[in-house]
């Protein structure tokens, strides 16, 4: 557990090499019995993640880690909820995590339906809507669904905008990022090869 990379550089290093393992199945990672005394007296996880609650999406696994290692939170549509925002903020703030992944993915069903419903996602049904316009306002309000890859688009702008999200929502974790020690980024993970891709800081 004290092993774990200490710069979000090393951490997000570590997690890519994870992927690339998940993606050509050379995995290394295993939850041994032996591994459970060290997991009771405590945690440490190198990185704190937002997921979609989506069952194809498991960071432990797409990242080729260990339990005790991602401090993984999850909603549909990977969206920063205060909950959610105050879950990482205990990242941050108490188990010294340097890296935030905003997580988005494939055939994500919460941006799907917040592309369809883009006008009327009062349709919805339950909570639904209050969830899915948190989609729709910043990325599929104006979309084209006839545009080919608008799915993918949204997607992406989704977990983009998760990080100026929790930037807006956290004092806390803005100030660890603008004092450098913490580090926010997003990226979606494509279902069919398994790969995690950056997206880019801009
Ligand atoms: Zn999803």
């Amino acid at each position: 557990m004290n092993d774990r990379p200490n710069s979000s550089e090393a951490v997000l290093e570590e997690l890519m090499a994870g992927n690339a393992r998940y993606v050509d199945g050379s995995m290394q990672s295993s939850n041994p019995p032996a591994a459970r005394d060290a997991l009771a007296s405590g945690q440490a996880p190198m990185a704190a993640m937002i997921r979609c609650a989506d069952s194809r999406v498991a960071p432990e696994i797409v990242f080729d880690q260990p339990l005790g290692s991602l401090f993984v939170c999850g909603v549909a549509g990977n969206i920063p909820t205060p909950e959610i925002i105050a879950s990482l903020e205990y990242a941050i703030a108490v188990l010294d995590t340097t890296l935030i992944v905003v997580m988005g993915h494939s055939s994500c069903g919460a941006v799907s339906a917040a592309l369809e419903h883009r006008g009327d996602s009062n349709a919805l049904p339950g909570g639904l809507p209050a969830l899915v316009d948190q989609i729709i306002d910043p990325c599929t309000a104006d979309a084209d669904p006839s545009v080919p890859g608008v799915l993918d688009a949204a997607i992406a702008c989704n977990a983009r905008q998760g990080i100026g999200a929790i930037m807006e929502g956290s004092d806390l974790i803005a100030a660890a990022v603008e004092a450098g020690g913490v580090r926010i980024v997003a990226g979606v993970q494509d279902l069919a090869s398994g790969h995690f891709h950056l997206l880019s800081d801009d």
